[in-house]
């Protein structure tokens, strides 16, 4: 028989280049937009890689069957094709990875407002760009041909595939990592999803499972009755207040706090017009940890309180404020969920990040146009949260080249290595990048004249080798450094406001103080008081008390750690803390 001949001799010369056409074909549907997201620095090289070793799998059809290999190869490819067109046109428009959180987005918000937007960056060379995509398609489906190889070695080749992309990482999370079941799908998921058409299936499930997880939360918020005897100083008036929310800054990397850089050259200027607090300290090391507290009544001694009493923000719209939520920070992942739960507590929100991975490149200026549209809009009483990315990891993905101004060791400490250096200079630039977009954001509010005040302090800071024996980045809780929980923390006061709620916040700001009481501290400043509300954990008010600075896990059998025992520690200091 004749195919029998082919099979024959293709099993003493087996076609490798047939195999390399073959996978060509099948990788170029993930491969050109993760090519085009490397080119650009926008992310990470994993999802590339996982792309790339996700496409095998499209191999073993054809294998197994390849008399029928350019039908095969004709659906799959236009299966894959049609899929990938949406990746592609939204890294054209949007230069960044297709994720669950674009699915949000399109349901989620207005569809008008989101065709404007598509409008808006379509340009004419998408359309060529389009058609010559597609004609390479056609071009790698032409050069196709069938590999003949004996059937017991395509079922061995078939199977390899399988044990590659499902069997090991299987392995590795059910036996060896011991993972419950739902992790192990998860880990599964998060590895197939870098790959066209998973981008798209993963993706929607993903965004699924979150957005009932969200709804549940929402639905329990909604539930919660409101906060008794509200009071208002300011009832009535109009007032515009701000809270704006940083990511991973750790103060002593602020010239503004005396670090040896000029990091905060806008903030220092500005030095007169604000009140810079100079022992506050996060709870928690992690973003949804600490905001849990911080946006809530919960602190490290009740951590469950914010799920049965209300919120910042619900306490804001029961004053009678129009809430508003402009966030850079990822939009609808799993972690996240808390976080966009809180963001649709309010009136109006503004995703502006709906990056896959979290370390992608993306800049927080996204957040200066829609923060100065809000402050024009005409309700009387607004309250606007600005929810930055700060300087989170990875550093050098925060800022844009005009803002790479350290380079070298000049200013930096010397125990730093040639390795750390790079690292150590990103942080600093990122910082600086940072200094830039708060200051702007009170530029831009002192020039509306409002009758408000704006706070900035960040979720929580950030050890870059700062800590003796300098050789940890990032932060751990179970190792606490003062530098993971060190964060600065400013107050803006608008003339007018000033005039209706004088405070002397010189007697104040050297006060030790946790976030995790914030809503406290931001409840005194706006002139709100209710059943609850104690004086005694506001940063600002006579009757404050020194509470301990609790860090570690409030949920763990462990003992919290009273980080006041940190600041006094000299050593600590050393990273430029006068
Ligand atoms: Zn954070």
């Amino acid at each position: 028989m004749n195919s029998a001949a082919l099979q024959n001799t293709s099993y003493k010369r087996f076609d490798w280049a047939g195999l390399a056409w073959m996978f060509l074909f099948f990788w170029y549907f993930s491969g050109v937009t993760h090519l085009l997201l490397q080119i650009t620095g926008a992310t990470t090289f994993v999802g590339f890689r996982q792309a790339m070793v996700m496409s095998l799998l499209w191999l073993i059809p054809p294998m197994l069957f390849p008399h029928k290999t350019k039908a095969i190869a004709a659906v799959t490819g236009l299966v894959l094709w049609v899929f990938s067109l949406f990746s592609l046109g939204y890294f054209c428009i949007y230069q960044q990875e297709f994720s669950q959180s674009v699915i949000f987005i399109i349901f989620e918000s207005n569809t008008a407002e989101a065709s404007e937007y598509v409008a808006q960056y379509f340009v004419w060379w998408m359309i060529p760009a389009m058609l010559a995509y597609t004609a390479v398609a056609v071009y790698l489906w032409s050069r196709i041909r069938p590999l003949y190889l004996p059937r017991s070695r395509a079922w061995i080749a078939s199977l390899l595939i399988l044990a590659t992309l499902f069997g090991y990482p299987l392995y590795k999370s059910m036996i060896v990592k011991k993972l419950q079941m739902e992790l192990v799908m998860e880990t599964l998921r998060n590895r197939m999803e870098p790959a066209t058409p998973w981008h798209m299936i993963m993706g929607y499930l993903n965004y699924r499972e979150q957005l009932g997880n969200m709804q549940e939360l929402l639905a329990a918020n909604s539930r919660i009755p409101p906060l008794a005897k509200l009071q208002d100083a300011s009832a009535g008036q109009p007032s515009t207040l701000v809270l704006v929310i940083g990511e991973s800054t750790n103060r002593q990397h602020l010239s503004l706090y005396g670090y040896p850089r000029p990091t905060t050259p806008k903030l220092d200027a500005m030095r007169g017009e604000l009140e810079v607090f100079n022992n506050v300290v996060a709870p928690r090391p992690y973003t949804i940890e600490t905001l849990q507290q911080v946006l809530t009544f919960a602190d490290q001694e009740n951590p469950g309180l914010y799920k049965t009493q209300p919120s910042l923000l619900n306490l804001m719209k029961q004053a009678g404020y129009k809430t508003y939520w402009i966030t850079n920070q990822q939009t609808m992942t799993k972690r996240n969920t808390m976080l966009t739960t809180f963001s649709q507590q309010t009136d109006e929100q503004y995703y502006l990040n709906n990056s896959r991975a979290q370390n992608s490149r993306q800049y927080d200026n996204v957040v200066l146009e829609p923060f100065a549209k809000i402050l024009q809009d005409t309700h009387p009483r607004k309250f606007i949260v600005v929810h930055l990315l700060g300087t989170h990891m990875k550093y050098e993905y925060r800022y844009p080249a005009e803002y790479e101004k350290f380079r070298d060791r000049n200013g930096a400490p010397d125990w730093l290595t040639d390795a750390q250096l790079p690292q150590y200079n990103s942080y600093d630039n990122a910082v600086l990048y940072n200094d830039y977009v708060v200051s702007s954001l009170i530029d831009s509010f002192s020039k509306t004249e409002p009758n408000g005040f704006l706070v900035y302090f960040a979720d929580h800071g950030e050890d870059v080798f700062d800590s003796p024996p300098h050789s940890f980045i990032g932060r751990n809780e179970a190792k606490p450094t003062l530098p993971m929980y060190a964060v600065p923390f400013i107050v803006w006061v608008s003339d007018k406001w000033k005039t209706t709620h004088p405070h002397d916040f010189s007697k104040t700001l050297d006060r030790p103080y946790s976030t995790s009481h914030f809503i406290h501290t931001w409840s005194d400043l706006a002139g709100l008081s209710f059943d609850g509300f104690d004086p005694e954990k506001s940063l600002i008010s006579e009757k404050f008390k020194e509470h301990p600075l609790l860090v570690g896990d409030p949920d763990a059998k462990k003992p919290l750690t009273d980080l006041r025992s940190f600041i006094s520690k000299p050593k600590n200091k050393a990273a430029g803390g006068k």
